[in-house]
Protein backbone atom coordinates (compact mmCIF):
# COMPACT_ATOMS: atom_id res chain seq x y z
CA UNK A 1 0.00 0.00 0.00
CA UNK A 2 1.56 3.49 -0.62
CA UNK A 3 -0.67 7.11 -0.40
CA UNK A 4 -0.72 8.17 -4.13
CA UNK A 5 -4.14 8.14 -4.63
CA UNK A 6 -6.71 10.01 -6.82
CA UNK A 7 -8.39 12.97 -5.02
CA UNK A 8 -11.14 14.95 -6.88
CA UNK A 9 -9.80 13.89 -10.26
CA UNK A 10 -6.07 14.83 -9.37
CA UNK A 11 -3.37 11.73 -8.33
CA UNK A 12 -2.08 13.22 -4.69
CA UNK A 13 0.71 12.49 -2.79
CA UNK A 14 -0.97 12.06 0.75
CA UNK A 15 -3.08 15.16 0.81
CA UNK A 16 -0.83 16.79 -1.49
CA UNK A 17 -1.72 17.89 -5.59
CA UNK A 18 1.04 16.34 -7.76
CA UNK A 19 -0.44 19.23 -10.07
CA UNK A 20 0.58 21.70 -6.91
CA UNK A 21 4.22 20.18 -6.72
CA UNK A 22 4.66 20.39 -10.35
CA UNK A 23 3.84 24.03 -10.67
CA UNK A 24 6.06 25.20 -8.17
CA UNK A 25 9.35 23.04 -8.37
CA UNK A 26 8.54 22.26 -12.22
CA UNK A 27 9.38 18.60 -13.73
CA UNK A 28 10.54 16.28 -13.81
CA UNK A 29 10.43 15.65 -10.07
CA UNK A 30 10.57 12.58 -7.64
CA UNK A 31 8.39 13.22 -5.08
CA UNK A 32 8.54 10.62 -1.70
CA UNK A 33 5.67 10.14 0.80
CA UNK A 34 6.78 10.35 4.37
CA UNK A 35 3.89 8.25 5.50
CA UNK A 36 4.55 5.04 3.11
CA UNK A 37 8.10 5.40 4.00
CA UNK A 38 7.49 4.98 7.50
CA UNK A 39 4.54 2.31 7.26
CA UNK A 40 6.99 0.35 5.31
CA UNK A 41 9.48 0.79 7.93
CA UNK A 42 6.96 -0.24 10.60
CA UNK A 43 6.28 -3.77 8.91
CA UNK A 44 9.96 -4.81 8.50
CA UNK A 45 10.38 -4.24 12.22
CA UNK A 46 7.03 -5.65 13.50
CA UNK A 47 8.35 -8.76 11.48
CA UNK A 48 11.32 -8.97 13.00
CA UNK A 49 9.59 -8.49 16.67
CA UNK A 50 10.08 -11.54 17.76
CA UNK A 51 13.36 -11.22 18.37
CA UNK A 52 16.05 -8.66 18.90
CA UNK A 53 17.19 -6.97 15.73
CA UNK A 54 18.21 -4.01 13.92
CA UNK A 55 16.20 -2.80 10.78
CA UNK A 56 19.55 -1.43 8.44
CA UNK A 57 17.97 0.78 5.58
CA UNK A 58 19.87 0.00 2.18
CA UNK A 59 21.67 3.69 1.60
CA UNK A 60 21.77 2.95 -1.71
CA UNK A 61 18.25 2.91 -2.78
CA UNK A 62 17.79 6.39 -1.64
CA UNK A 63 20.45 8.10 -0.09
CA UNK A 64 18.57 11.83 0.30
CA UNK A 65 19.56 12.97 3.43
CA UNK A 66 15.54 13.88 4.73
CA UNK A 67 14.57 10.38 3.71
CA UNK A 68 17.43 9.10 5.80
CA UNK A 69 16.80 11.83 9.03
CA UNK A 70 13.39 10.20 8.66
CA UNK A 71 14.40 6.91 8.76
CA UNK A 72 16.80 7.56 11.55
CA UNK A 73 14.16 9.08 13.40
CA UNK A 74 12.53 5.59 13.43
CA UNK A 75 14.92 3.94 14.54
CA UNK A 76 16.29 2.38 11.90
CA UNK A 77 20.41 1.12 11.26
CA UNK A 78 21.78 2.03 7.85
CA UNK A 79 23.62 -0.21 5.53
CA UNK A 80 26.71 1.73 3.72
CA UNK A 81 28.41 1.02 0.98
CA UNK A 82 30.80 3.92 0.77
CA UNK A 83 32.52 6.42 2.07
CA UNK A 84 30.43 9.02 1.01
CA UNK A 85 27.00 7.22 1.99
CA UNK A 86 28.77 6.53 5.68
CA UNK A 87 29.10 10.24 5.84
CA UNK A 88 25.34 10.89 4.40
CA UNK A 89 24.07 8.62 7.32
CA UNK A 90 26.15 10.36 9.68
CA UNK A 91 25.19 13.67 8.43
CA UNK A 92 20.91 12.60 8.89
CA UNK A 93 22.23 11.69 12.99
CA UNK A 94 22.22 8.13 12.32
CA UNK A 95 24.55 7.04 15.25
CA UNK A 96 27.58 4.85 14.11
CA UNK A 97 27.17 1.85 16.26
CA UNK A 98 23.62 1.66 13.93
CA UNK A 99 25.79 1.46 10.56
CA UNK A 100 26.77 -1.20 8.69
CA UNK A 101 29.58 -0.90 6.10
CA UNK A 102 29.11 -3.47 3.45
CA UNK A 103 30.24 -3.71 -0.46
CA UNK A 104 33.44 -5.61 -2.13
CA UNK A 105 35.81 -2.76 -2.57
CA UNK A 106 36.41 -0.55 0.54
CA UNK A 107 39.64 1.30 0.60
CA UNK A 108 41.52 1.87 3.86
CA UNK A 109 40.87 5.40 3.49
CA UNK A 110 37.26 4.38 3.77
CA UNK A 111 37.81 1.89 6.80
CA UNK A 112 39.96 4.60 8.65
CA UNK A 113 37.03 7.35 8.40
CA UNK A 114 34.05 4.67 9.86
CA UNK A 115 36.50 3.49 12.19
CA UNK A 116 37.22 7.62 13.68
CA UNK A 117 33.15 7.82 12.74
CA UNK A 118 31.53 4.73 14.75
CA UNK A 119 31.02 1.52 13.41
CA UNK A 120 28.43 -0.86 13.98
CA UNK A 121 30.07 -4.08 11.92
CA UNK A 122 32.04 -3.79 8.79
CA UNK A 123 30.60 -6.96 6.20
CA UNK A 124 34.04 -8.42 4.95
CA UNK A 125 34.02 -9.69 0.87
CA UNK A 126 37.54 -11.02 1.13
CA UNK A 127 40.42 -12.03 2.24
CA UNK A 128 42.83 -9.46 0.65
CA UNK A 129 39.84 -6.78 2.12
CA UNK A 130 39.89 -8.63 5.80
CA UNK A 131 43.94 -8.33 6.27
CA UNK A 132 43.16 -4.68 4.77
CA UNK A 133 40.97 -3.58 7.88
CA UNK A 134 42.91 -5.80 10.23
CA UNK A 135 45.98 -3.55 9.26
CA UNK A 136 44.35 -0.22 9.22
CA UNK A 137 42.51 -1.15 12.74
CA UNK A 138 45.40 -2.27 14.51
CA UNK A 139 47.70 1.01 13.44
CA UNK A 140 44.75 3.04 15.32
CA UNK A 141 44.55 0.76 18.20
CA UNK A 142 40.85 -0.82 17.44
CA UNK A 143 38.79 -3.95 17.34
CA UNK A 144 36.37 -3.33 14.89
CA UNK A 145 33.52 -6.08 14.77
CA UNK A 146 32.92 -7.83 11.47
CA UNK A 147 30.50 -10.35 10.04
CA UNK A 148 32.01 -12.10 6.76
CA UNK A 149 29.74 -12.26 3.72
CA UNK A 150 29.51 -15.70 2.72
CA UNK A 151 28.17 -16.25 -0.68
CA UNK A 152 25.69 -19.14 -0.45
CA UNK A 153 25.38 -20.18 -4.28
CA UNK A 154 21.70 -19.67 -4.31
CA UNK A 155 19.85 -18.57 -7.66
CA UNK A 156 18.01 -15.32 -6.42
CA UNK A 157 15.41 -15.97 -9.74
CA UNK A 158 15.72 -11.84 -10.18
CA UNK A 159 17.17 -9.98 -13.72
CA UNK A 160 21.17 -10.97 -13.72
CA UNK A 161 22.44 -7.47 -13.12
CA UNK A 162 21.17 -7.68 -9.70
CA UNK A 163 21.96 -11.51 -8.54
CA UNK A 164 24.26 -11.60 -6.01
CA UNK A 165 24.39 -14.88 -4.19
CA UNK A 166 25.51 -17.24 -7.06
CA UNK A 167 29.29 -18.41 -7.04
CA UNK A 168 30.05 -16.78 -10.48
CA UNK A 169 28.91 -13.43 -8.47
CA UNK A 170 31.94 -10.91 -7.10
CA UNK A 171 30.11 -10.86 -3.91
CA UNK A 172 31.47 -12.73 -0.50
CA UNK A 173 33.22 -15.28 -0.20
CA UNK A 174 32.36 -18.91 -1.40
CA UNK A 175 30.51 -20.65 1.61
CA UNK A 176 32.56 -23.85 1.44
CA UNK A 177 35.53 -21.65 2.32
CA UNK A 178 33.94 -19.72 5.46
CA UNK A 179 35.50 -21.90 7.80
CA UNK A 180 38.72 -21.36 6.88
CA UNK A 181 38.21 -17.57 6.68
CA UNK A 182 36.73 -17.19 9.85
CA UNK A 183 39.38 -19.27 11.81
CA UNK A 184 41.78 -16.66 9.70
CA UNK A 185 39.83 -13.42 11.10
CA UNK A 186 40.10 -15.58 14.55
CA UNK A 187 43.95 -14.98 14.54
CA UNK A 188 43.92 -11.54 13.02
CA UNK A 189 44.88 -8.44 15.35
CA UNK A 190 41.99 -5.54 14.84
CA UNK A 191 39.59 -8.13 13.97
CA UNK A 192 36.62 -9.24 16.28
CA UNK A 193 34.35 -11.78 14.63
CA UNK A 194 30.73 -11.10 15.58
CA UNK A 195 28.77 -12.61 12.84
CA UNK A 196 27.86 -13.71 9.36
CA UNK A 197 26.84 -11.85 6.44
CA UNK A 198 24.74 -12.93 3.15
CA UNK A 199 22.71 -10.80 0.45
CA UNK A 200 21.78 -12.84 -2.32
CA UNK A 201 19.80 -10.33 -4.62
CA UNK A 202 17.55 -7.63 -5.28
CA UNK A 203 13.86 -7.62 -6.39
CA UNK A 204 13.39 -10.88 -5.28
CA UNK A 205 9.84 -12.36 -5.50
CA UNK A 206 10.04 -15.43 -4.05
CA UNK A 207 10.69 -16.51 -0.40
CA UNK A 208 12.17 -19.93 -1.67
CA UNK A 209 16.13 -18.32 -2.16
CA UNK A 210 15.72 -16.83 1.02
CA UNK A 211 14.70 -19.74 3.11
CA UNK A 212 17.61 -21.98 0.91
CA UNK A 213 20.02 -19.36 1.49
CA UNK A 214 19.20 -18.86 5.03
CA UNK A 215 19.23 -22.79 6.00
CA UNK A 216 23.03 -22.65 4.91
CA UNK A 217 23.88 -19.19 7.35
CA UNK A 218 22.17 -21.65 9.72
CA UNK A 219 24.63 -24.72 9.05
CA UNK A 220 27.47 -22.39 8.57
CA UNK A 221 26.57 -20.85 12.53
CA UNK A 222 26.24 -24.47 13.90
CA UNK A 223 29.50 -25.29 12.28
CA UNK A 224 31.48 -22.21 13.39
CA UNK A 225 30.39 -22.03 17.55
CA UNK A 226 31.61 -26.00 17.03
CA UNK A 227 34.73 -24.41 16.32
CA UNK A 228 35.04 -22.62 18.74
CA UNK A 229 33.61 -18.97 16.90
CA UNK A 230 31.27 -16.56 19.06
CA UNK A 231 28.37 -15.96 16.34
CA UNK A 232 26.42 -13.61 18.31
CA UNK A 233 24.68 -11.84 15.05
CA UNK A 234 23.23 -12.59 11.67
CA UNK A 235 23.27 -10.28 8.90
CA UNK A 236 20.67 -11.39 6.33
CA UNK A 237 21.08 -8.76 3.55
CA UNK A 238 18.25 -7.09 1.63
CA UNK A 239 16.58 -7.83 -1.64
CA UNK A 240 12.77 -8.56 -0.65
CA UNK A 241 10.76 -7.47 -3.84
CA UNK A 242 7.92 -4.89 -4.75
CA UNK A 243 5.21 -4.69 -7.59
CA UNK A 244 5.64 -2.81 -10.00
CA UNK A 245 2.95 -3.89 -12.24
CA UNK A 246 -0.42 -3.14 -10.81
CA UNK A 247 -1.90 -6.41 -12.44
CA UNK A 248 0.78 -8.76 -11.46
CA UNK A 249 0.22 -11.16 -8.15
CA UNK A 250 2.04 -8.59 -5.17
CA UNK A 251 5.67 -10.54 -3.94
CA UNK A 252 5.20 -11.97 -0.45
CA UNK A 253 4.85 -9.21 2.51
CA UNK A 254 7.62 -8.07 5.24
CA UNK A 255 5.68 -10.55 7.93
CA UNK A 256 5.81 -13.07 5.45
CA UNK A 257 9.60 -13.05 5.21
CA UNK A 258 10.43 -12.04 8.78
CA UNK A 259 8.38 -16.29 9.34
CA UNK A 260 11.33 -17.65 6.89
CA UNK A 261 13.63 -15.95 8.58
CA UNK A 262 12.17 -17.12 12.14
CA UNK A 263 11.77 -20.34 10.64
CA UNK A 264 15.88 -21.16 9.29
CA UNK A 265 17.64 -18.92 11.51
CA UNK A 266 14.94 -18.37 14.75
CA UNK A 267 16.66 -20.70 16.96
CA UNK A 268 20.00 -19.78 16.99
CA UNK A 269 19.66 -17.23 19.54
CA UNK A 270 21.08 -14.40 17.27
CA UNK A 271 20.59 -10.84 16.57
CA UNK A 272 18.81 -10.52 13.52
CA UNK A 273 20.12 -7.66 11.15
CA UNK A 274 18.23 -6.82 7.86
CA UNK A 275 19.08 -4.77 5.20
CA UNK A 276 15.79 -3.69 3.36
CA UNK A 277 16.13 -0.99 0.29
CA UNK A 278 13.49 -1.10 -2.12
CA UNK A 279 10.86 -2.88 -0.48
CA UNK A 280 11.03 0.15 1.69
CA UNK A 281 11.47 3.21 -0.51
CA UNK A 282 10.35 1.81 -4.07
CA UNK A 283 6.62 2.51 -3.61
CA UNK A 284 6.88 5.47 -1.21
CA UNK A 285 8.29 7.54 -4.60
CA UNK A 286 6.64 8.81 -7.76
CA UNK A 287 8.93 10.26 -10.86
CA UNK A 288 6.63 13.10 -12.21
CA UNK A 289 6.88 14.32 -15.17
CA UNK A 290 4.88 16.23 -17.88
CA UNK A 291 4.34 15.21 -21.95
CA UNK A 292 6.77 17.47 -24.28
CA UNK A 293 4.95 16.16 -27.67
CA UNK A 294 2.79 13.30 -29.05
CA UNK A 295 4.43 12.36 -31.84
CA UNK A 296 2.66 10.80 -34.51
CA UNK A 297 4.92 8.01 -36.07
CA UNK A 298 4.74 5.30 -39.04
CA UNK A 299 2.80 2.65 -37.67
CA UNK A 300 3.66 3.85 -34.15
CA UNK A 301 3.11 7.15 -31.61
CA UNK A 302 5.38 8.44 -29.49
CA UNK A 303 4.59 10.43 -26.64
CA UNK A 304 7.77 12.64 -25.52
CA UNK A 305 7.94 12.92 -21.72
CA UNK A 306 10.24 15.40 -19.83
CA UNK A 307 11.94 13.03 -18.17
CA UNK A 308 14.94 10.92 -19.63
CA UNK A 309 16.93 8.27 -18.54
CA UNK A 310 19.41 10.25 -17.18
CA UNK A 311 16.80 10.98 -14.14
CA UNK A 312 15.53 7.01 -13.90
CA UNK A 313 18.13 4.34 -15.84
CA UNK A 314 16.33 1.53 -14.44
CA UNK A 315 14.12 0.83 -17.61
CA UNK A 316 17.46 1.33 -19.89
CA UNK A 317 19.83 -0.61 -17.43
CA UNK A 318 17.69 -3.95 -16.93
CA UNK A 319 14.75 -3.53 -18.64
CA UNK A 320 12.65 -2.75 -15.87
CA UNK A 321 8.63 -1.51 -16.07
CA UNK A 322 7.43 1.21 -14.22
CA UNK A 323 3.29 1.66 -14.44
CA UNK A 324 2.60 4.78 -16.06
CA UNK A 325 -0.24 7.07 -15.55
CA UNK A 326 -1.79 10.06 -15.76
CA UNK A 327 -2.55 12.20 -12.97
CA UNK A 328 -5.85 14.18 -14.38
CA UNK A 329 -8.02 10.81 -13.44
CA UNK A 330 -10.44 12.04 -16.47
CA UNK A 331 -7.64 10.48 -18.95
CA UNK A 332 -7.88 7.25 -17.41
CA UNK A 333 -11.64 6.60 -18.25
CA UNK A 334 -10.83 8.32 -22.13
CA UNK A 335 -9.92 5.77 -24.74
CA UNK A 336 -7.01 3.69 -24.67
CA UNK A 337 -3.91 4.50 -27.12
CA UNK A 338 -1.17 1.94 -28.03
CA UNK A 339 2.30 4.15 -27.97
CA UNK A 340 6.16 4.36 -26.81
CA UNK A 341 6.78 6.29 -23.37
CA UNK A 342 10.45 8.11 -24.14
CA UNK A 343 12.69 10.66 -23.11
CA UNK A 344 14.60 13.34 -25.14
CA UNK A 345 17.94 11.97 -24.60
CA UNK A 346 19.66 11.08 -27.86
CA UNK A 347 20.11 7.06 -27.29
CA UNK A 348 17.00 4.63 -28.37
CA UNK A 349 17.35 3.13 -24.85
CA UNK A 350 15.75 6.61 -23.60
CA UNK A 351 12.35 4.57 -23.63
CA UNK A 352 10.53 3.86 -20.96
CA UNK A 353 7.83 2.09 -22.33
CA UNK A 354 6.97 0.45 -25.95
CA UNK A 355 3.51 0.17 -26.52
CA UNK A 356 2.14 1.23 -23.46
CA UNK A 357 -1.61 1.80 -23.70
CA UNK A 358 -2.44 5.12 -22.49
CA UNK A 359 -5.56 7.60 -22.70
CA UNK A 360 -4.96 10.30 -24.95
CA UNK A 361 -2.57 12.40 -23.51
CA UNK A 362 -1.61 16.20 -24.90
CA UNK A 363 1.48 18.91 -24.39
CA UNK A 364 1.31 19.92 -21.16
CA UNK A 365 -0.31 16.99 -19.26
CA UNK A 366 1.57 15.27 -16.24
CA UNK A 367 2.06 11.81 -15.66
CA UNK A 368 3.84 9.60 -13.46
CA UNK A 369 5.68 6.70 -13.00
CA UNK A 370 4.81 4.86 -10.23
CA UNK A 371 7.67 2.85 -7.97
CA UNK A 372 10.32 5.07 -8.68
CA UNK A 373 11.86 5.56 -5.13
CA UNK A 374 14.97 3.21 -5.20
CA UNK A 375 17.26 3.13 -7.42
CA UNK A 376 15.78 6.48 -9.10
CA UNK A 377 17.26 9.80 -7.89
CA UNK A 378 20.36 8.01 -6.74
CA UNK A 379 21.13 6.24 -10.32
CA UNK A 380 20.53 9.92 -12.26
CA UNK A 381 23.03 12.23 -13.66
CA UNK A 382 23.04 14.88 -15.97
CA UNK A 383 23.72 13.36 -19.00
CA UNK A 384 22.72 15.16 -22.30
CA UNK A 385 23.44 18.56 -19.95
CA UNK A 386 19.88 17.91 -18.35
CA UNK A 387 20.41 19.29 -14.59
CA UNK A 388 20.19 16.75 -11.93
CA UNK A 389 16.37 15.62 -11.25
CA UNK A 390 14.94 17.71 -7.97
CA UNK A 391 13.79 15.82 -5.21
CA UNK A 392 10.16 16.69 -2.61
CA UNK A 393 9.60 14.70 0.44
CA UNK A 394 5.52 14.75 1.14
CA UNK A 395 3.80 14.91 4.66
CA UNK A 396 0.14 15.16 4.82
CA UNK A 397 -0.86 17.96 3.53
CA UNK A 398 2.47 19.60 3.32
CA UNK A 399 5.73 19.45 1.35
CA UNK A 400 9.44 20.30 1.11
CA UNK A 401 11.70 20.65 -1.75
CA UNK A 402 14.75 17.98 -0.51
CA UNK A 403 16.69 18.23 -3.18
CA UNK A 404 16.47 21.53 -5.80
CA UNK A 405 16.78 21.45 -9.35
CA UNK A 406 20.71 22.68 -9.95
CA UNK A 407 21.04 26.10 -12.14
CA UNK A 408 22.46 26.06 -15.41
CA UNK A 409 25.21 28.52 -13.67
CA UNK A 410 26.03 26.03 -10.93
CA UNK A 411 26.25 23.43 -13.34
CA UNK A 412 28.54 25.46 -15.49
CA UNK A 413 30.49 26.66 -12.69
CA UNK A 414 31.66 22.96 -11.89
CA UNK A 415 33.85 22.60 -14.44
CA UNK A 416 36.97 24.93 -15.08
CA UNK A 417 38.66 25.85 -18.29
CA UNK A 418 42.76 25.21 -17.90
CA UNK A 419 44.33 28.50 -18.23
CA UNK A 420 46.28 27.08 -20.94
CA UNK A 421 43.30 26.75 -23.28
C1 LIG B 1 21.69 -3.46 -2.51
C2 LIG B 1 21.91 -4.10 -1.20
C3 LIG B 1 20.87 -4.17 -0.26
C4 LIG B 1 19.47 -3.69 -0.55
O1 LIG B 1 18.81 -4.45 -1.50
P1 LIG B 1 17.25 -4.18 -1.77
O2 LIG B 1 16.92 -5.07 -2.88
O3 LIG B 1 17.12 -2.74 -2.15
O4 LIG B 1 16.52 -4.50 -0.54
C5 LIG B 1 21.14 -4.72 0.96
N1 LIG B 1 22.38 -5.19 1.28
C6 LIG B 1 23.41 -5.13 0.39
C7 LIG B 1 24.72 -5.65 0.80
C8 LIG B 1 23.21 -4.59 -0.86
O5 LIG B 1 24.22 -4.55 -1.73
Amino acid sequence: MDHFTYRDGTLCAEDVPLTQIAAEVGTPVYVYSAATLTRHFNLFRQALDWTDHLVCFAVKANSNLAVLKLMADLGAGMDVVSGGEYLRAKAAGVPGNRIVFSGVGKTAQEMRQAIEGGIRQFNIESEPEMLVLSSVAASMGAEVPIAIRVNPDVDAKTHEKIATGKSDNKFGIPISKARQVYAEAAALPGLKVVGIDVHIGSQLTDLEPFRLAYTKVAELTRALRAGGHEISRLDLGGGLGIPYRRDNTAPPLPIEYGQVIRETVGDLGCEIEIEPGRNIVGNAGILLAQVIYLKEGEGRDFLIVDAAMNDLLRPAMYNAHHDIVPVAQAELGASLREMDVVGPICESGDTFEKGAQLPQLQSGDLVAFRSAGAYGAVMASEYNSRPLVPEVLVSGDHFAVIRARPSFEEMLARDTIPEWL
